[in-house]
């Protein structure tokens, strides 16, 4: 039985003051056992730390490729792990705005491995990939190439299916095209890694919110979501978090 994991990924946005209130006021609600997870700025990872203590998980939302050094600008994953013991790799963004391919993907997966740190790593396909009716293979390639020959466990790899079109658009993915998609995603697990797939989690991301939360998460292959917009907000993503008292 996979626990659906809602995640929060805020990008560049949030002081660490404003990050502070946002954790006061989600803390105020009874979370209970629920699997919650932000990924906020690097510098808002320590203050979150004091305060969500184990009630909420934390992210970083990249790391550096390399190990300790000389990388102006660069954060490692033995720094990351000090605060958090998740990070998200290869989103959209970072694909595209700052041009990480698929071997960068691959070395900052290993670098988080060697470091224990959880991976999230982020698929998806941009619009005319999916018109053109290339989602499937684009996913899978995406899948193949960045995974291939590692060793995971069900606890330290998360995929999200976010589909570039979707994301901050307003325009989210229909629940079956989602449904059929985690399931792919799935199956392709299932030719690196035999029975794990049924235990590693799978998040779908892209306009996620309170409104449209109970439709995508009561999918049997979606396990969770990660949200960009609509997590910057604590009573907004409280909704998705309870999407099931909806
Ligand atoms: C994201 O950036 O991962 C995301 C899903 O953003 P949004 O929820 O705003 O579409």
């Amino acid at each position: 039985m996979r626990k659906k994991f809602i995640c929060g990924n805020w990008k560049m946005n949030k002081t660490a003051k404003e990050a502070e209130e946002f954790a006061r006021n989600l803390l105020e609600e009874d979370l209970g056992d629920k699997d919650i997870l932000i990924a906020p700025t690097f510098t808002s990872l320590y203050p979150l730390k004091e305060l969500f203590k184990a009630k909420v998980k934390l992210s970083a939302q990249n790391l550096a490729a390399y190990d300790d050094g000389a990388y102006t600008g660069e954060v490692s994953a033995r720094i990351v792990k000090e605060f958090c013991d998740y990070v998200i790799i290869g989103h959209s963004e970072r694909r595209n705005i700052f041009l990480e391919d698929d071997e960068i993907i691959r070395k900052k997966i290993k670098k988080a491995l060697e470091n224990n740190l959880k991976i999230i790593l982020c698929l998806g396909e941009d619009k005319e990939t999916r018109k053109s009716g290339g989602a499937y293979d684009f996913v899978k390639n995406q899948i193949l190439t960045d995974l291939k020959d590692f060793e995971f466990n069900k606890d330290n790899l998360t995929l999200a299916y976010e589909p570039i079109w979707a994301i901050g658009s307003g325009e989210v993915c229909n629940r079956e095209d989602a449904q059929k998609m985690c399931a792919f995603i799935r199956e392709t697990l299932g030719s690196l890694f035999g029975d794990l797939k049924d235990e590693i989690r799978i998040l779908y991301g892209g306009s996620v919110k309170g409104e449209n939360a109970k439709d995508l998460l009561e999918c049997p292959d979606i396990d969770g979501a990660l949200v960009g917009g609509a997590s910057l907000k604590a009573d907004e993503f409280l909704k998705i978090i309870n999407y099931k008292e909806k």
